[in-house]
């Protein structure tokens, strides 16, 4: 007995030693590295912005404009009553051209703008997938690439673009003679410094689980949904490939699909990603430095709201071994998916479902693998 109380005060003075030197450690070194709360965005100026990625609203579809140092991308262009407003977007953005435009697949809600755009600003670069749509809408575009001389690229897995401080890499498709258009999507993952975003396109399960054999590395920050958030993507197999702290999700006001579907949301709150939609906070844009990230939206819905430190690749390719490590009693716990960590006896710790765990022993260590402090336990 009383061997077992000295021990427990050797360990009780032991942790409150380690905690102190973590916190003063932290006062003087981590200021910079240190997970500013909600608002406060002083460490985090526009100068620095080296990626900016807009998900415009444009109702049922999909429009994602890229810009870094003044190159830009843009990827679909919704239906065609939003190919004004997604010109006048991009110009507002200040471009007078774009290096790189992507049609995903031929579904007028990603192309039928697209003509309006390609006819309204000089445009260098046309990539897509073949195949044999013949629509009026599709040969408009099709069309359109060739009145303006624009340079058209058959979109081929693995090739690399790079425009500013930023490059994209083409995923999907990988193969052809799919039934319907959507898996034909052009996915591609954009990426500066650390930080990455998957845009699926409407790709669907068949597209999804040839990117997963084809053992592509797929992780990422942030994700465009395939297919407006259909239950006929994002499989759970390929969501934890992807691994994403944010999700996205392209839709329009009560459309007559349905989407997202009730169970990618459960998916998504599975694995704790916190996701924002089109349909409900307008159009979507998210800046990073190449390190962290934040989120604005055109509603002011999530304006400032978040600001995370970026998901370092150390710190996913230590989950399987952090997750071997002893749980202490004191340790730190971090969600692998909203990367926010927490005391133990916080409710955020206690309600995780333990798949999703990883534990640090340090506050330091947990700010340092890329996790943010709780905001109600305040670790
Ligand atoms: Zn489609
Ligand atoms: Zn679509």
């Amino acid at each position: 007995m009383k061997f077992k109380k000295s021990l427990k005060i050797t360990i009780c003075a032991f942790i409150t030693i380690i905690v102190c030197m973590t916190f003063t450690g932290c006062l003087e070194n981590c200021v910079n590295i240190q997970t500013p709360k909600f608002n406060n965005l002083n460490d985090f100026n526009d100068s620095d912005i080296k990626l900016k990625v807009s998900f415009l609203d444009v109702g049922q579809g999909d429009s994602i404009l890229l810009s870094s140092d003044d190159e830009f991308v843009l990827v679909d262009a919704g239906e065609k009553e939003y190919g004004e407003t997604v010109l006048d977007y991009i110009k507002s953005q200040g471009a007078r051209s774009l290096k790189y435009v992507i049609a995903t697949h031929p579904h007028s809600d990603h192309v039928g703008g697209l003509s309006a755009v390609i006819n309204g600003i000089e445009c260098e670069n046309f990539i897509t997938s073949e195949t044999d749509q013949s629509t009026t809408t599709w040969l408009n575009v099709l069309r359109a690439v060739d009145k303006n001389d624009v340079n058209y690229i058959d979109s081929q897995p693995g090739s690399t673009y790079s425009f500013g401080e930023a490059e994209f890499t083409v995923l999907a498709p990988l193969s052809d003679g799919y039934e319907g258009y959507n898996n034909y999507s052009v996915v591609i993952k954009a990426t500066c410094s650390n930080i990455s975003y998957l845009l699926c396109g409407d790709a669907e399960t068949i597209s999804e689980k040839e990117m997963l054999k084809a053992k592509e590395d797929l992780s990422a920050d942030v994700i465009k949904l395939g297919h407006h958030g259909s239950s006929t993507s994002s499989s759970k197999a390929f969501i934890k490939a992807v691994n994403p702290s944010f999700a996205i999700i392209s839709c329009g006001k009560n459309n007559d699909y349905g989407h997202p579907h009730k169970e990618t949301i459960k998916t998504l709150n599975d694995f704790n990603i916190t996701y924002y939609r089109t349909d409900e906070v307008g159009t979507i844009v998210s800046v990073t430095d190449g390190t962290y990230l934040k989120f604005s939206s055109s509603t002011g819905e999530i304006a400032n709201e978040t600001y995370i430190p970026a998901s370092e690749n150390s710190s996913k390719s230590s989950f399987d071994t952090n997750d071997k490590t002893q749980p202490d009693k004191e340790t730190y716990i971090g969600n692998k998916n909203s990367k926010i960590f927490h005391k133990p006896d916080c409710s955020g710790a206690k309600n995780m479902s333990d798949k999703n765990k990883v534990y640090f022993n340090s506050r330091e260590k947990a700010v340092k693998d890329g996790y943010k402090p709780c905001g109600s336990c305040n670790p």
